[in-house]
């Protein structure tokens, strides 16, 4: 069944049930499957048949999980992955040759960016990346060997949003491939494919899971693409485990509602912010002063659970404000029903030099909050407290 509503399909897509008709999907903790002769065996790997065979091609709970991701995102089909960055590595190394060319948005993940400079260059394939704010000029960035655009939105850090439809546009007209990084959005706030991405990948492990648990990646969209992605990683074994799977697959099934309150509190936390005397600026995507407010109305349901903003004082203003959160936490993770809150100027882009951190738009005292699902007045109280020690 296809229902008609994403929230319906994360609840509604399950396995048939077994003899026992439990209500809730069982947990298959098997890594292979048993034929009944030799018939059904050679049928069986000869795909002529469609059936579970070894846990690192498919496996009940992975194809559920998969399955569900695919109802809600719009697409053909998908392969679930150990983590996201084993998504985004597969992908790449599935659908490329040597020689290839991509073309991406520089705000992408630190991992993505690493594989970008310094894994995919190994093969010969290079990468070519244009700013967040100069989306409109992808085209001139296109050469004859180009065969992906990539982006994320909204991005990391900085809460940029990418206009779908006009990257949409270059790809089609260009015969190129669109791969979209919905992570921060989730397949309930922003279904890309709907826009014209050719392939949507998502970290399952943050607001997917959305309790700080396990890992898990997943890359959907078009059955040719998909195809491939999957003989790739049948044969170099990035699955998802079925325990990760089983897990995963529950938590689609509260997303909905635990994304309306993450959103609902992000944009109090975001309004509260813009009008804090210590505060020099912030970003949020449902806030009219975001420069992408048109195009996050257009593609989004709800601006998403991540704010970013400045603390008056630069770098120092921005370690007190940190060394002063009391609730919070302090963590490199995203999308928790815990809020965190992360300064990546002295954490996770320290290594940069301040010139490549601009570029990202990672200002000194830019600190990143993913607004939890505490109460906002509790969230509240702790950003007022800290800044005021700032
Ligand atoms: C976390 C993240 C990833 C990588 O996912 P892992 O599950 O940690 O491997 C990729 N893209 C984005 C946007 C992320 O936030």
């Amino acid at each position: 069944m296809n229902y008609k509503n994403v929230e319906t399909n994360a609840i509604r897509t399950q396995l048939d049930r077994t003899e026992f008709l439990e209500h809730s999907v069982p947990l298959y903790l098997t890594s292979s499957f048993v034929f009944e002769d030799a018939e059904d065996m050679r049928a069986s790997f000869a795909e002529e048949k469609d059936r579970n065979i070894y846990s690192r091609f498919t496996n009940p709970n992975t194809s559920e999980f998969t399955e569900k991701i695919c109802k809600m995102e719009g697409a053909e089909a998908g392969y679930a992955f150990a983590t996201g960055m084993a998504a985004v590595f597969s992908t790449f190394a599935a659908l490329l040759n040597s020689g290839d060319h991509i073309v991406s948005c520089r705000s992408v993940f630190g991992s993505t960016h690493t594989l970008f400079t310094k894994y995919l260059p190994k093969w010969n394939i290079e990468t070519t990346y244009f700013k967040a704010e100069d989306a409109a000029e992808v085209a001139s960035l296109i050469k004859p060997n180009t065969r992906v655009i990539y982006a994320e939105t909204p991005t990391n850090p900085g809460v940029d949003v990418l206009d779908l439809e006009i990257l949409a546009k270059v790809a089609r007209d260009h015969d190129l491939i669109l791969i979209i990084d919905n992570c921060f959005a989730t397949p309930y706030l922003q279904q890309p494919i709907k826009f014209g991405a050719d392939l949507v990948i998502h970290s399952a492990t943050k607001l997917i899971d959305g309790q700080g648990r396990v890992l898990g990646g997943i890359t959907v969209g078009r059955a040719d693409l998909i195809r491939e992605i999957y003989l790739f990683a049948r044969n170099t074994g990035p699955a998802m485990s079925p325990f990760n799977a089983w897990v995963l697959s529950k938590s689609l099934e509260t997303l909905p509602v635990r994304v309306d309150r993450h959103c609902e509190n992000a944009l109090k936390v975001a309004t509260f912010l813009e009008e804090h005397p210590n505060v020099n600026w912030v970003k949020h995507p449902f806030l009219k002063s975001h420069p992408q407010y048109e195009v996050a109305k257009r593609q989004m349901k709800a601006g998403g659970s991540i704010v970013a903003f400045e603390v008056k004082g630069g770098v120092e203003a921005g370690r007190k404000f940190l060394n002063s959160i009391g609730m919070c936490s302090l963590s490199a993770n995203l999308g928790d029903t815990r809020t965190i809150v992360t300064h990546p100027a002295s954490t996770t882009h320290s290594k940069l030099s301040e010139e490549d951190r601009l570029e990202v738009g990672i200002t000194d005292g830019l600190v990143r909050i993913s607004v939890g699902l505490e109460a906002v007045e509790d969230i509240l109280a702790d950003l007022d407290q800290a800044l005021r020690n700032a």
